[in-house]
């Protein structure tokens, strides 16, 4: 791959780079008080990009008290509604303004296509911050009869109001960084709530970004703060804080117990959106094509780094084979290379860990006697590159089948009528989301209440919509991002009597 395939990076995003990146706390870039510091690097070429602030408790103690002195001023929450949706509809404006910068430095840091950068991580999170931006003027209570007899003779008018539940903990995985920030950031922020966001460690470059973006765009200081570091230290500080009043966390299903354990000794309110490993069905009737589509999509976008994506392949036995041969060369044909590669089809991992951990999960794969239909090895070359992959030959309780490897693998497996695909798609731990490929719509209709998903797509797998809520069944999280559950889940109810 020669490097005049690849985009132009804008002067803006290497000077970004090369910045003495601090903290984000109370309006200002601050340094860790520790000195410590992080390299980041580019999953493309695995060498150094940048230095960021590893944070400690201290500094995440002062973003916290930063969050809650915001809250309590009354500097945001205070504002009337009309202002606030004002303000994220411009710090939307803002971020539009600083597209491309976004998507290329998010590129760089994560790995993934710069199409992909530029339509998802950053196209996709405008329209995201518009639609929440919205419900800043839209949150609502309601008036309730009551029949309380007492002091006789009295009357009373009883009323509900959502109110901010207060400072909000982001904690964010390095998959979608940008994105999965601001799927917090902004519910959060229309509510009225302030927000301490700690990016993961691998990716924390964006986050910086937008909270520049943020005071750019008139939010006020300490209402929104970043604390780059590590989940061990960072992350777990900002999950034991005494003054969070609500965790949402995107991550590992480990890690989201952990997060739980440490909400609970605060009962601080909490969302989980955790791991997956979700089922594509597809019935016999279903068009071949569109499945091996929907499968390119569902199973290799980000390089299969989603935590929705589709990674275990059911299909009915009829279809079976040629399901599996028109994948597996679809996959075989899908072009290797560096996320600035608008060309390239399959990036790099986030990281040389990521990358092991894949390769070990390949090596498990063929030990339990899977047989390999496209792609199998971890690639010799500068980067965190694996080949796309295509497993055939699967038995249910093989490795594969259980775990989420989250990368480009998925597992094909057989299966001969709806009551056994149903046990197999619901034989996980997880719940996160499924699909559902078929021209007959009395099969969907019987097969989407039998699938234990927080989300069930028909002839389509994986994307999400700002108005949709998104969560997990089982072990795949607790609560629901997105749409009225957004604000549902960043809101106390607080019930009104009045005596007249
Ligand atoms: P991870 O759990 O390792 O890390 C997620 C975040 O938690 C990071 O910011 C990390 O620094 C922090 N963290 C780590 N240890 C912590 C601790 N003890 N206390 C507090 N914070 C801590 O996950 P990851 O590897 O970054 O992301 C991949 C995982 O995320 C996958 O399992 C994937 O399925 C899941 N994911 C889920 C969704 C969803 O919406 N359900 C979306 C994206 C990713």
């Amino acid at each position: 791959m020669s490097d005049a395939n690849l985009i132009p990076v804008l002067p803006a995003v290497t000077a970004f780079l090369g910045r003495e990146h601090g903290l984000f706390i109370d309006g200002r870039t601050v340094p860790a008080q520790s000195g410590d510091r992080q390299a980041v690097y580019g999953p493309a070429t695995g060498e150094v990009i940048a230095h960021v602030a590893d944070g400690d408790a201290g500094d995440v103690d002062r973003a916290v008290q930063s969050a809650h002195a915001a809250f309590r001023s009354g500097a945001w929450t205070g504002l009337r509604p009309a202002e606030r949706e004002r303000i994220l509809l411009r710090f939307a404006d803002v971020v539009e303004a600083h597209a491309e910068a976004l998507a290329q430095l998010e590129t760089l840091n994560q790995g993934k296509s710069i199409n992909l950068s530029r339509m998802i991580e950053v196209g996709a999170s405008i329209e995201y911050m518009r639609y929440m931006a919205g419900w800043a003027t839209k949150i609502e209570g309601q008036t309730l009869d009551v029949s309380i007899p007492v002091p006789p003779g009295t009357r009373y008018t009883a009323y509900t109001r959502r109110e901010p539940v207060g400072v909000v903990a982001g904690i964010v995985p390095w998959n979608f960084p940008l994105m999965i920030a601001i799927w917090k950031v902004l519910p959060a922020l229309a509510c009225g709530c302030t927000v301490v966001i700690k990016p993961s460690q691998e990716t924390p470059l964006t986050a910086l970004y937008l909270a520049g973006l943020a005071a750019e765009a008139g939010v006020p200081p300490g209402v929104f703060n970043v604390v780059t570091g590590r989940g061990s230290r960072a992350g777990d500080a900002l999950t034991r804080h005494p003054r969070v009043s609500k965790i949402s966390f995107t991550g590992s299903t480990a890690v989201g117990k952990q997060v739980a354990t440490a909400a609970i000794d605060n009962l601080a309110r909490f969302a989980l959106e955790l791991g997956g490993k979700n089922p594509m069905v597809v019935l016999a009737d279903a068009d071949v094509d569109q499945v091996v589509q929907g499968a390119l999509l569902g199973g290799f976008l980000n390089q299969g780094q989603v935590c929705a994506a589709a990674s275990r392949l059911y299909v009915q036995r009829r279809r079976y084979d040629a399901v599996v041969e028109a994948l597996g060369a679809a996959v075989a044909g899908l072009s290797v290379g560096p996320g600035l590669d608008p060309g390239a089809q399959i990036n790099a991992l986030v990281s040389a860990k990521q990358q092991q951990s894949v390769g070990r999960y390949l090596e498990i794969g063929r030990a339990e006697g899977a047989r390999v239909v496209a792609g199998g090895r971890v690639l010799d070359r500068p980067g965190y590159f694996v080949e796309p992959t295509l497993l055939a030959g699967m038995r249910q309780d093989m490795t594969l089948v259980r775990e989420e490897v989250f990368g480009p693998v998925l597992v094909a497996l057989p299966f001969d009528d709806v009551d056994e695909v149903v046990r197999m798609a619901n034989d996980s731990p997880y719940g996160l989301t499924a699909s559902v490929w078929t021209n007959d719509l009395k099969a969907a209709m019987n097969l989407v209440p039998r699938i234990e998903a927080g989300t069930v797509w028909v002839n389509s797998h994986v994307p999400v919509d700002p108005n949709l809520p998104f969560g997990g069944y089982k072990q795949s999280g607790i609560g629901r991002e997105f749409g009225r559950s957004a604000i549902e889940a960043y809101t106390e109810i607080k019930s009104v009597c009045i005596a007249h």
